[in-house]
């Protein structure tokens, strides 16, 4: 059996505690209401009989009633009667039974519901006329004692059944509203699920902002705009690397084939092989470049921390370069103190440096300069070192200083120059596992400058 839902075991289990509170409230109003009818019932029984018993006298062997005698006072009826039943003088209530017995004294009741009256005998005895009683009766029902206060829990019986429904109804709209985004997000997934269709949102705009499904919402939302970023991202960067992969492939199919025809010539082999090692290079250090960043993903970076002279590595990252920069001019400058230990992997390091310099280079100007300076310093963050790679060269355009770091984004006029469009994520993705920083500033065709901030 399908159970009930939230909304409407909600919306019952507020009627039902409105009910039983309501409930509660009734019958104790009820119990005291009686309670409070039946003594009064009581007391103005007693005071009214007794009073009638002083106005009743026997004089001259006759029974004589005074002019003050009262037969009905305060819901009270008052009868004098013999003891063979005979009425004398007074009123009988309606619906009071004619059988009962009397009992000197006593204060009893009898009869049921409508009709149920409390009743007090007093006896005068006389020798000469015998036995006399004066009988007093008292309903004990509150609407006859109390028809205000009765008529106002009459009226709480029937508005009961109608508060009930309307807090039954009010329960359900609450409800309902409140689970309208719940509702949106089971349709989303549904729909995601049917149609493979990520950029479907619950959007719960309309509804209430504020409460906690309404965060659920806006919060499930703010997850599927990451997971379709995350998708979109692993996508593009599966076409790219396949791309990136397809054309040295091509390139090494086609020079094998131009080998197995020109075996016999010696210069050819020579020169395809050359081009075979070329290709082969570039398809491992793009399948090296993957690797690490696939790794990046995963948080799988774990770098193997030494105590590192960083001085040494900025120079080893010089010293790598200085063959291109020299041939295109550029003097590269080192600006690092000796004796400046820190915790880093050095060979993921130097990696980052070398990326960092030979992007320098790349994009430096014929003639230009590339510096390397290293300062140790002190701030709030505990960041205490400082790497900045400078060089005064083509520079980057505003519209693209922040997708630099995506994976294989490159600068369309840097084009013509090699490259890959990996180092810069790759050395922030280093940078970040050692729990430091990377940023770049840059102004077009006048510098750019990489900084690391390092943790000593
Ligand atoms: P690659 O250099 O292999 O293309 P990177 O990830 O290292 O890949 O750099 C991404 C892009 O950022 C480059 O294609 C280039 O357009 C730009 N870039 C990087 N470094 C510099 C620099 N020092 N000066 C100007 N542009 C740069």
């Amino acid at each position: 059996m399908k159970s009930l839902s939230i909304k409407a075991r909600v919306a019952f289990w507020y009627a039902f505690s409105m009910l039983i509170v309501t409930a509660l409230i009734f019958a104790l109003l009820l119990i005291a209401g009686s309670t409070t009818a039946r003594e009064d019932a009581r007391e103005s029984l007693i005071i009214a009989t007794d009073m009638a018993v002083n106005n009743v006298k026997i004089s001259k062997g006759r029974v004589v009633i005074d002019d003050d005698f009262v037969y009905y006072m305060d819901h009270t009826w008052i009868v004098v009667s013999r003891d063979d039943g005979l009425i004398l003088s007074g009123l009988m209530p309606e619906g009071f039974p004619d059988d009962v017995p009397y009992e000197e004294g006593s204060i009893r009741q009898t009869g049921k519901g409508d009709n149920a009256f409390l009743v007090y005998d007093r006896l005068i005895e006389n020798q000469k006329v015998g036995k006399i009683w004066v009988r007093g009766m008292t309903p004990i029902d509150l609407a006859v004692r109390d028809p205000a206060f009765y008529r106002i829990i009459h009226l709480f019986m029937v508005v009961l059944p109608i508060l009930i429904c309307l807090s039954l109804a009010g329960g359900l709209l609450i409800t309902r509203r409140a689970f309208l985004p719940l509702r949106r997000i089971n349709e989303t997934v549904a729909t995601i699920q049917e149609g493979d269709d990520l950029s479907k949102r619950v959007s719960p705009d309309n509804t209430a902002p504020g409460d906690e499904i309404h965060d659920t919402a806006v919060a499930f939302d703010r997850m599927l705009d990451r997971i379709e970023e995350i998708f979109e991202k692993e996508k593009q960067f599966t076409n790219d690397a396949s791309h990136e992969l397809r054309t040295p492939t091509a390139v090494i199919r086609a020079e094998c084939e131009y080998l197995m025809e020109n075996v016999d010539k010696p210069e050819e082999v020579m020169e395809s092989a050359r081009v075979i090692h070329a290709q082969s290079m570039k398809m491992s250090a793009l399948i090296d470049q993957l690797l690490t960043l696939a790794r990046a993903d995963r948080f799988a970076i774990k770098p193997n921390l030494q105590k590192t002279d960083i001085s040494l590595l900025a120079e080893e990252a010089a010293f790598a370069l200085a063959k291109p920069a020299s041939d295109k001019g550029i003097r590269i400058h080192v600006d690092a103190p000796e004796g400046i230990y820190v915790d880093v992997d050095p060979y993921l390091m130097s990696r980052v440096l070398e990326n960092l310099v030979s992007n320098g280079v790349k994009y430096g100007k014929e003639g230009g300069n590339l510096w390397i300076t290293v300062t140790p310093f002190a701030d709030t963050d505990g960041k205490t070192l400082k790497i900045s790679v400078k060089d005064d060269g083509i520079g980057i355009e505003e519209k693209d200083i922040d997708k630099i770091w995506e994976r294989f984004y490159r600068v369309e006029s840097t084009g013509r120059i090699q490259g890959l469009g990996l180092g810069l994520p790759l050395a922030k993705a280093i940078v970040t596992a050692h729990g430091g920083t990377i940023t770049v500033e840059s102004e077009f065709g006048r510098f750019t400058e990489f900084t690391i901030l390092l943790q000593g």
